[in-house]
């Protein structure tokens, strides 16, 4: 195997990349599950499961690529991290980092005839993360917004009160 083909990351085994998913064999790129790359938003090396980075990765690598080959420069990979899950009625959008103390919020009674809660992560005093089910599209991109600009976060009870009107007043 040529030298370090696969940079193993010292965690769980999986590729280490840079910013625009080059392994440490020049013109060998890893995208998706496997890569292991900077987070420029938590300035922290991360691995992320979920097919929005692995389409995201994939287009970085190739933007990389082409950009080499036209000897253009390529911005960093700056990703926020998104999970989404549908299934039947529900669906559920998370942004950011579930890291710090949970908060939830909203209406989860399964009786209820639409119910939508969420949570917020709170961490060093900022929201860093944040899940909505059932949320609107307009709702969904506020939470987008709050989860890039980390806000300072208020007391988990305010924030709890406060619920979805947090997010859009960012
Ligand atoms: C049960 C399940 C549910 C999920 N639900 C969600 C979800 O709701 N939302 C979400 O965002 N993500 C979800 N994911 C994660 C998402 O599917 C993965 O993050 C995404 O598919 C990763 O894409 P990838 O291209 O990196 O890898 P993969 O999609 O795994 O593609 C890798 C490909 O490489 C092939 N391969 C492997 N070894 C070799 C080899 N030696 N030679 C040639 N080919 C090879 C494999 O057959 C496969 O086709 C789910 C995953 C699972 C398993």
């Amino acid at each position: 195997m040529p030298k370090c083909l696969m940079r193993l990351n010292k965690f769980r085994h999986f590729v280490q990349t840079d910013a625009f998913f080059e392994t440490s064999v020049p013109g060998v790129y890893a995208v998706g599950d496997v890569a292991t790359f900077p987070m420029k938003i938590y300035n922290d090396e991360r691995r992320v499961e979920h097919v929005d980075h692995s389409r995201k990765s994939a287009e970085q690598a190739v933007k990389a690529i082409k950009g080499k080959e036209a000897g253009s420069a390529v911005e960093e990979y700056d990703y926020l991290p998104y999970f989404y899950s549908r299934s039947f009625d529900l669906s559920w959008q998370f942004y950011g980092d579930n890291v710090g103390d949970a908060i939830l919020f909203g209406d989860a009674d399964p009786s209820s005839a639409k119910p939508k809660f969420g949570s917020y992560w709170v961490k060093d005093g900022k929201c860093v993360g944040a899940f909505l089910e059932g949320g609107s599209p307009d709702e969904n991109t506020a939470i987008t917004k709050l989860a890039r600009a980390q806000p300072p976060a208020t007391s988990p009870d305010e924030l709890k009160a406060a619920g979805l009107q947090f997010a859009s007043k960012i």
